[in-house]
């Protein structure tokens, strides 16, 4: 049984190296030639938009799925329309491509989100920043990750520069929140109805990118908030498959950032440190096969790797930790790697996890 997937990236690898023990076989399709999972799956080169790769993927594949969330639309139209199980729903991946979408969904099903106005020109930014306030942030509407796409406005002066370099797309203003902490919540929903969801994740990001993640995190009532936010959405969508999504945490509310549908970053250490790792439920899930126990096997850290990869020995001398080496082209910024260790308590893993910090990323704190 073949599974396809667009984008062929890290999560992608990931995916696969998970599905070879149930017996499943995939398909990628990506335009990049050195994409990370072409190290260890068949890809069809071509671009997202391809109509007849996209034909051949839905003739070979038994169910199709993305790596990326932004993959284009009518690339997963395209899919279903070729006759291709198409996991998550495209409802869900149209929704988190656009944030104003994503914002007005939050605001429906109560989930309590950063106040925000959708921004189309310089008199909608006067207006935004009047009623929301400075400090804030202007986020370009589509196509930002990793921090990427977004300006910290704290004057006038900030918001006339970031409207000269972003004001060509559409935005949106927020107000900026100075968070206690971030978490992120991560689960499973297959066809049938049933939903599995994965302890809270503590998250750290240094210039916007994820830089560590602990979990379990954080006292149980942010996990049954979080947990209950995320069954609301994933059932809205009649989802299946992985489900992520993300907040600030400030005097004990919980407020989303956004959500990603698909397997993420701060699901990592799920590989080895849960029953069922998030790659093998979101295979579980898109399958509609029994999901698989999203318990703890201890108390996880995970460390991603930014830039260049530190050499193998450095890491693997660090007794329990495990390494993941994505292939990819050192670049500064790039996430090439990640690294995951998993204790017996938590102040044993905090400890760990601080000394790992000050070898392999020195500068990222951790509170
Ligand atoms: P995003 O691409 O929206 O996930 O933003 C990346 C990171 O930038 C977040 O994880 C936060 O660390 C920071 N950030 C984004 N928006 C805000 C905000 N409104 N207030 C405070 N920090 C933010």
């Amino acid at each position: 049984m073949t599974v396809g997937i667009l984008g062929a990236g890290q999560l992608g690898r990931m995916l696969a190296l998970a599905g070879y023990p149930l017996g499943l076989d995939f398909l990628f399709l990506d335009p990049a030639k050195d994409a990370p999972a072409a190290r260890i799956a068949p890809v069809l080169h071509g671009a997202f938009t391809d109509r007849k790769l996209l034909a051949q993927l839905a003739r070979s594949s038994e169910v199709a799925t993305i790596d990326w969330e932004n993959v284009s639309l009518e690339a997963l139209r395209a899919l279903a329309g070729s006759g291709a199980r198409v996991a998550p729903p495209i409802p869900a991946v149209a929704t988190a491509q656009d944030r104003v979408s994503e914002k007005r969904l939050f605001e429906r099903l109560k989930i309590p989100t950063t106040r925000w106005r959708a921004v189309g020109s310089r008199a909608q930014l006067e207006r935004a920043m009047r009623e929301i306030g400075l400090p804030g942030v202007i986020k370009t509407r589509r196509l930002g990750y990793d921090g990427k796409g977004q300006a910290f406005v704290k004057t006038r002066d900030d918001a006339q520069r970031a409207w000269e370099e972003m004001g060509t797309v559409g935005l949106i203003y927020e107000e900026w929140v100075p968070f206690d902490c971030e978490v992120s919540i991560i689960g499973a929903r297959s066809p049938r109805g049933e939903i599995a969801i994965y302890p809270l994740n503590g998250n750290v990001h240094a210039e916007g990118i994820l830089r560590l993640t602990r979990a379990p995190y954080g006292p149980p009532r942010w996990h049954r908030l979080a947990a209950r936010y995320l069954e609301s959405v994933l059932t809205r969508f009649h989802y299946s498959g992985i489900l992520t999504i993300e907040f600030f945490v400030r005097g004990g509310r919980l407020i989303a950032n956004e959500m990603a549908p698909r397997v993420h970053n701060s699901g990592h250490w799920t590989i080895e440190g849960a029953v069922t790792s998030q790659f093998e439920n979101h295979l579980r899930a898109i399958l509609d096969l029994p999901l698989g126990s999203t318990r703890p096997t201890g108390h996880s850290a995970m460390l991603n790797l930014i830039g260049s990869m530190p050499p193998a020995a450095t890491v693997l001398g660090w007794e329990g930790v495990h390494l993941h080496d994505y292939g990819k082209e050192p670049r500064p910024g790039r996430k090439v790697g990640h690294c995951t260790l998993v204790e017996p308590t938590r102040q044993r893993r905090d400890r760990r996890a601080r000394q790992l910090l000050a070898e392999l990323a020195p500068g990222v704190r951790i509170p």
